[in-house]
């Protein structure tokens, strides 16, 4: 959460923080700040509630010029968002501007010792707290320089950082550290940039360093790039070529980044199966698996953890391990799993969903289970990202950058790998014969297609967005592979339209919502032609029967639900496993028009950031 940007070399500063800023803008917009240091060495300073827009409008034209300058978006989470909590934050004599990304858990007893040594604070955050240690730790001691100070404070922190400080005695330095939230170094030619994510980046230099935990790092127009970890150990830098395209980080013509997004997923798809899915050969290439292949014969258990939509494609990802591999599989919040004492033994191994790669608690889960003995498999979208570095093995989605906040390329990305590892393992376990293996391949080597078909389905989904914009709660149903959908569907809905929605698993309903529903509820089934059909069936007659409104996804040519539900969809036929992979479709495609309809924010929803980088 929160974005951070910083530039030191030649150029004027405040337009390239501007741009960065709004591309991080994602993670993060409840204000925006920067401050320039400019060549007469006087720091320009703006911060405002609001978003980075909100920022430019209130500094009615001034441009700050100085080619040394940082940038933050943030996402609270002390204090409200509002100018005076908005960063930088400045040190009580003005000398140090900081940017934060992150929580310092002590800030309360370092504030403590900080005002009886006669500072003074004017906002609620945490972040102050650090720019003043740091000034107090300069000033204890003429043998300190900035770089230092700033790595002897931070041994003083218990908590989660991102920063960059920028000193006004100097002018030719940037002072960077992280741990727990991301910090890139990008590395020009004479100049450096420093972002959240490599998305600033790109445009400038293809070379990159990513910053590890407890390291410090100062960048230096004279002297180049020095990092040292916070216990003053030398590290030496290693840099790493960025493989984004500039294209995969605009709009394309598209409306909303979220649009733009479902749209690609026939690709995203198709990209994520290239090279692993081998039909020709009869053979899946995953190379996290191939490389441990005994230890996947071996497995006892697998552990998967995650949060929000990742967590959707966790669940979908035990029925298909249950059902291809026969291994028994727990799926846990990340957040749970981690403050529990968990069971875990060496014959488990942990898979680690998140579409960013750095969202915190399951960081936290994966190093807990890497201290119990478990192996660690990562399924990431962002490369280089930590949960990526930090697993002993893994695969990438190969989505390509999603910056809407709301998860849709991610997620089916998710799901085509999961299901590539399913089938993987199911055969090297001996669960899947050769047959029923290779149906399998084929059948999800058809599904880029079938997604795109869906799209054709646009301008039906928006009639039907159209009619239901209103409603205030919605229900969302769905039985075995289809069910996970369902939480998915609600999620979608929720996060991005702001109506209350709920889903469930369809046969749970007449425990308890089933008292929610009436001629003003309107009720999503999925009902496609599955192994549980029938009883789906018999779900709708009950919401029917209550005057319930459904809308249901059927498979194409199904004319029994069609007869009883208000509104049909239809997807193509597939096997049980790969439905989710159409069937979550029509309820992006729903989401996002509601949401459009109702005006709100549709990249940027409230209160909500893209990379979860506070627990
Ligand atoms: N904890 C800091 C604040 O509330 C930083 C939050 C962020 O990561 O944006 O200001």
């Amino acid at each position: 959460m929160c974005g951070i940007v910083g530039y030191l070399g030649e150029k004027e500063a405040f337009p390239l923080l501007i741009k960065g800023l709004k591309r991080l803008e994602y993670r993060g917009y409840d204000s925006a700040g920067i401050a320039v240091l400019g060549d007469d060495g006087k720091l320009q300073h703006h911060r405002r509630k609001g978003k980075v827009d909100d920022l430019l409008a209130h500094m009615e034209g001034r441009v700050p010029s100085g080619s040394l300058g940082i940038g933050h978006t943030r996402w609270a989470t002390h204090g409200p968002p509002n100018d005076v909590n908005a960063h930088p934050h400045l040190s009580g004599d003005g000398q140090l501007a900081l940017i934060h990304n992150g929580i310092i858990e002590n800030y309360h007893a370092l504030k403590e010792t900080l005002v009886a040594r006669g500072h003074t604070f004017y906002s609620d955050t945490d972040t102050e707290v650090l720019v003043h240690l740091i000034e107090e730790i300069l000033k204890s001691s003429e043998d300190l320089d900035l770089f230092e100070a700033t790595r002897v404070a931070l041994n003083e922190v218990v908590g989660a950082y991102a920063i960059a400080v920028v000193d006004v005695a100097r002018p030719g330095e940037l002072i960077l550290a992280r741990k727990s939230s991301p910090l890139v170094i990008g590395i020009g030619d004479g100049e450096f940039f420093v972002a959240s994510d490599a998305t600033p980046i790109i445009e400038y230099t293809k070379n990159v360093v990513y910053l590890e935990d407890e390291e410090v790092a100062k960048v230096s127009l004279s002297s180049g790039l020095k990092i040292r970890t916070i216990k003053n150990h030398r590290v030496t830098p290693v840099i790493t070529e960025l493989e984004m395209a500039m294209e995969s980080i605009e709009k394309g013509g598209y409306e909303h980044f979220m649009l733009k997004e479902i749209h690609e997923q026939p690709r995203s798809i198709a990209d994520c199966l290239r090279g692993r899915l081998r039909l020709g050969h009869g053979a899946i290439r995953m190379a996290g698996i191939d490389d441990h292949q005994q230890m996947w014969t071996d497995a006892q258990r697998l552990i998967i953890v995650a949060c929000g939509t990742s967590w959707h494609a966790g669940l979908i990802a035990e029925y298909m391990f249950e059902d291809f591999a026969r291994i028994p599989v727990e799926v846990e919040y990340a957040s749970e799993f981690r403050y529990r004492n968990p069971v875990i033994g060496e014959g488990d191994i942990l898979i680690a969903i998140s579409q960013s790669g750095e969202t915190a608690d399951t960081l936290a889960a994966i190093r807990m289970a890497k201290e119990k003995g478990a192996h660690v498999f990562g399924i990431c979208n962002v490369v280089g990202s930590s949960i990526s570095r930090e697993s002993h093995s893994g695969a990438y989605t190969h989505a390509g950058p999603e910056i809407g906040v709301a998860s849709t390329k991610a997620f089916t990305a998710q799901l085509a790998v999961l299901a590539l590892c399913a089938i993987r393992v199911g055969r090297l376990r001996g669960a899947l014969d050769e047959q029923r293996f290779n149906r399998l391949m084929v059948d999800l080597s058809g599904i880029p297609e079938k997604v795109e078909a869906l799209m054709q389905l646009e301008p039906e989904i928006e009639k039907i967005a159209e009619e239901f914009k209103n409603a205030p709660n919605a229900l969302f149903l769905g039985r075995g592979y289809n069910f996970p959908v369902a939480l998915e569907g609600a999620l979608k809905l929720k996060e991005i339209s702001y109506i209350h929605a709920e889903g469930y698993p369809a046969a749970e309903m007449k425990h308890g919502p089933i008292a929610l529903i009436d001629e003003n509820m309107p009720v999503f089934i999925v009902a496609t032609k599955d192994a549980h059909y029938d009883k789906v069936v018999s779900n709708i007659q009950e919401v029917k029967a209550r005057g319930g409104k459904v809308i249901a996804i059927v498979t194409a040519g199904d004319s029994e639900v069609k007869s009883m539900a208000d509104k049909t969809i239809e997807v193509h036929r597939a096997d049980d496993a790969f439905v989710p992979l159409l069937s979550t479709i029509p309820f992006q495609l729903l989401s996002y028009h509601i949401a459009v309809k109702l005006e709100r924010n549709v990249d940027q929803p409230r209160n909500l950031a893209k990379s979860v980088t506070v627990e």
